[in-house]
């Protein structure tokens, strides 16, 4: 690279997580390109929780309320088993001390996507390009030099002293330095059905939010501004076309409601999960934020939510460290804390949801419905749980 750089930090990735590091890195005055391969935000049926400390991070950015308004607002969320319906119902009013946001807002995680990208459009200091593909990576002593391939096929070139990974799980940036990315697949997959039956009129005791444990037939069920949403554990042995065929589709959500002639099915999707993390989130001025640090299974809503804290605990830091203000030994605490955030926290505490659901064991069960009926009961432990499950304790 011969000039200096034309932007202090590139953002690989416009996801939730690209989006919003972008714009607080640029509201705390540093210049930003945003790469997106995408042409256009599309709904996408993925992370729809929004936890309280994410809530109040996407405060200062604006994004918070318009979330709240697009959303539904979850007070509560239930532990249920499928046979003897609901064993507890966990109120978030316990919070109200800890947080100014003591619930869980539901909504897509495109309708954030969308939000940040509408303030990006007049925040000066960043330059976001849709339809922008990085296909390579180069660097020496003054920076970073990205070759990103454009909506028609042209390729252009930038420049900068720093790069956000904000890619996603196949991360080219991660794939580029080399950097490890092991760890397991879940044994099987996960159906995620969205109907517009009206489930909360159907089964009148259901909270926005439902956890429901069987050792067969354990389902998520939650409540979306585009319908409610089931999550079904598949088959390993069907094929993906088995799996999204319209008669299998029914008859998991005969599970939930067996006695309906029509099932109105808005939207299916099948998805591989995955835990792993990555070795390193910091390879000198390289940062890896989001799905491309990180992936865990989707029980308990913290991928999407732990990759905004990352990106956004580095956007408190980056500036003071390009300013001389911050040394280089917090940019590395910032990249062990967050990685330990993902292995110990995130990545338990969402397998250990999946064990609790799924678990065979009927003295097992028995045990984990008196220890949810005695969260019920007892209000500090109450609290201590919520400030887990609902990531206030990953932050603090
Ligand atoms: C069924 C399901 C339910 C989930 N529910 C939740 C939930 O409720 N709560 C939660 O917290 N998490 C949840 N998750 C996880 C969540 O969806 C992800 O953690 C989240 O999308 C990660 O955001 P990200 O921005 O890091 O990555 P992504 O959302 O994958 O975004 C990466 C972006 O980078 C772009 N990109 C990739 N390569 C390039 C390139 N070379 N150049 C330019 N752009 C590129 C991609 O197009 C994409 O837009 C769920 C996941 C699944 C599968």
């Amino acid at each position: 690279m011969t000039a200096s750089p034309q932007f202090d930090v590139i953002v690989v990735g416009g996801g939730p997580v690209g989006t919003t590091t972008a714009l607080k890195l640029a509201k705390r005055g540093m210049t930003v390109a945003l790469f997106e391969k995408r042409e256009a935000s599309t709904l996408e049926h993925r992370a729809s929780t929004f936890h309280p400390p994410t809530l109040e991070m996407l405060e200062e950015l604006g994004l918070s309320q318009p979330l709240i308004e697009a959303g539904i607002i979850a007070r509560s969320y239930q532990f249920r088993d499928a046979t003897i319906g609901k064993i507890v119902e966990l109120d978030f009013a316990v919070l109200d001390d800890d947080t100014a946001y003591p619930y869980r807002v539901q909504v897509e995680q495109s309708r954030l996507t969308a939000a940040a990208q509408q303030v990006i459009a007049d925040e000066p200091n960043v330059t976001s390009t849709l339809g922008a593909e990085v296909i390579a990576i180069r660097e020496d002593d003054e920076g970073f030099e990205v070759d990103v391939r454009g909506e028609g096929g042209e390729v252009t070139t930038a420049t900068s002293t720093y790069l956000v990974a904000a890619d996603g799980s196949r991360s080219i940036v991660r794939e580029h330095y080399d950097i490890d990315f092991s760890g397991h697949t879940y044994p099987e997959r996960y159906l995620v059905i969205t109907t517009s039956l009206p489930l909360h009129e159907i089964h009148e005791d259901l909270a926005v939010v439902n956890y429901v444990a069987d050792p067969e037939n354990w389902h998520v069920l939650l409540r979306n501004p585009s319908g409610w949403r089931v999550l079904f554990p598949c088959d390993p042995a069907l094929t993906t076309e088995q799996q999204t065929d319209p008669a299998y589709v029914v008859s998991q959500l005969r599970r939930v409601v067996p006695e309906l002639d029509g099932y109105p099915v808005v939207h299916v999707t099948v998805y591989e999960v995955h835990r792993k993390v990555a070795q390193t989130f910091r390879k000198g001025n390289v940062f890896l934020v989001g799905d491309a640090a990180h992936v865990n299974n989707p029980l308990g809503g913290m991928g999407m939510n732990s990759g905004i804290h990352d990106g956004l605990l580095l956007a408190e830091l980056l500036p003071g460290y390009a300013n001389g203000e911050i040394s280089s030994e917090a940019l590395d605490d910032w990249a062990e804390k967050r990685r330990a955030v993902a292995r110990h926290y995130v990545g338990e505490e969402t397998e250990g949801n999946w064990n609790a659901l799924r678990d065979t064991s009927e003295e097992r069960r028995a045990a984990k419905r008196a220890e949810w009926e005695a969260l019920g009961r007892d209000e500090t432990a109450r609290r201590q749980f919520l400030l887990t499950s609902s990531m206030l304790a990953s932050v603090r």
